[in-house]
């Protein structure tokens, strides 16, 4: 490590904050602030919206009732839109609310809801919002940004929060956050009692280029390291990359007749689920990591035991996909489920070949 006070750390600092913005599609800075991506949902909470507001969240999953429960927390009036677990938010839902509710100071989305494997159309509901309301709108970006397009200024988003472990290639452990100007207003006269998290001290620090509380160096070295492989790759080729391991994984499981459990429009390029009727989808999980040493995340609350789900975002490549799939095909026979082997992998091949261009 190096000393928190040290010169090399705001030297560090001042080389990553301008890197950082093109990832979220900003021109603010980019909060950096030592905690899970949870702490940062938290924070957007505190530093937003205060005790007796009424807000409105989006909850298309787990992840979406976590926001709603951070408000609760705080004792803010939080009014719920619930989708199927598995669909993403409709935005006329969004607009038939607005127009009832002209109170809301903040609407809450997740753009992709990990825990259903949707990506919800960030972009339409923010135009929704800002179309029929003066609420600020906060996204979680934890498992989106950095693998998906996001272009928060363009779009209108008012806070984006995202953490180190997901797409962004960290260990866990650093949260990142941007405000818009219109955000940086109300955080500014925002009452609500907070401390290690008030966006205000960070902001001011950064212009130092420091951070008011010790900073999490390592991570920050790593965030340092994942920019420079960003940049090599260039954005748009990264986020390419991510919707052809989505279609090549989504193309498998097609082919193998097994159901995913969202539909082709809103699946999101990180993350699959799967929803198995005729094998467990544990036993299938367990299989698999006991002999390949293959993780599969199962579902989460209401899908417990019914999906298994197909992290697919940052270190992850074609030939990932290739081998999960021919891996998870062996594990299916394995536990009695009987597939033509090779079906799935062939389907991930055609996708690859026919979205690709043999490399110079
Ligand atoms: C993982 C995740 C979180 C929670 O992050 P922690 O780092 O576990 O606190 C929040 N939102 C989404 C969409 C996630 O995928």
């Amino acid at each position: 490590m190096i000393g928190h006070r040290d010169q090399a750390t705001s030297k560090l600092l001042e080389k990553i904050s301008p890197r950082l913005k093109p990832v979220f599609g900003t021109k603010q800075d980019v909060l950096l602030i030592a905690g899970s991506g949870t702490a940062g949902l938290e924070a957007a909470v505190t530093n937003c919206v205060q005790p007796g507001d009424e807000v409105l969240v989006a909850v298309s999953g787990a992840f979406g009732e976590r926001f709603a429960e951070i408000c609760e927390a705080y004792r803010i009036t939080t009014h719920r839109i619930k989708t199927i677990w598995g669909k993403s938010v409709d935005p006329d839902e969004i607009k038939d609310f607005l127009q009832r509710n002209n109170q809301i100071k903040a609407v809450f989305f997740t753009h992709c809801e990990t825990s259903t494997g949707v990506l919800n159309p960030i972009q339409a509901l923010s135009q929704i919002v800002r179309s029929y309301s003066d609420a600020l709108i906060i996204v979680d970006g934890v498992s989106s940004i950095g693998a998906t397009e996001m272009n928060m200024d363009d779009w209108g988003i008012d806070l984006l929060v995202t953490g180190s472990q997901k797409a962004f290639m960290l260990p866990p452990g650093l949260t990142m956050v941007a405000a818009s100007e219109r955000a940086w207003e109300i955080i500014q006269n925002n009452t609500s009692p907070k401390f290690y998290f008030d966006f205000r001290m960070y902001h001011k620090q950064l212009a130092n280029n420091t951070t008011p509380f010790t900073p999490v160096i390592s991570l920050i070295f790593g965030l340092e390291q994942v920019l420079t492989l960003l940049e090599k790759e260039g954005l748009q080729q990264v986020y390419h990359r991510h919707q052809l391991m989505k279609t090549m994984t989504r193309a498998a499981f097609q082919a193998l007749d097994i159901p995913l459990l969202t539909d082709d429009v809103h699946a999101s390029p990180t993350v699959t689920a799967v929803r198995p009727t005729d094998f467990s989808a544990n036993t299938l999980r367990q299989v698999v990591k006991k002999e390949f040493g293959l993780i599969l995340a199962g579902g989460q609350q209401q899908l417990k035991d019914k999906i298994f789900r197909i992290g697919h975002m940052g270190y992850c490549y074609p030939a990932d996909v290739l081998q999960y799939v021919a891996i998870i095909e062996l594990g299916m026979k394995r536990i009695g489920k009987s597939i033509p082997y090779g079906q799935g992998v062939r389907a991930a091949q055609e996708v690859y070949v026919t979205q690709t261009k043999l490399a110079q």
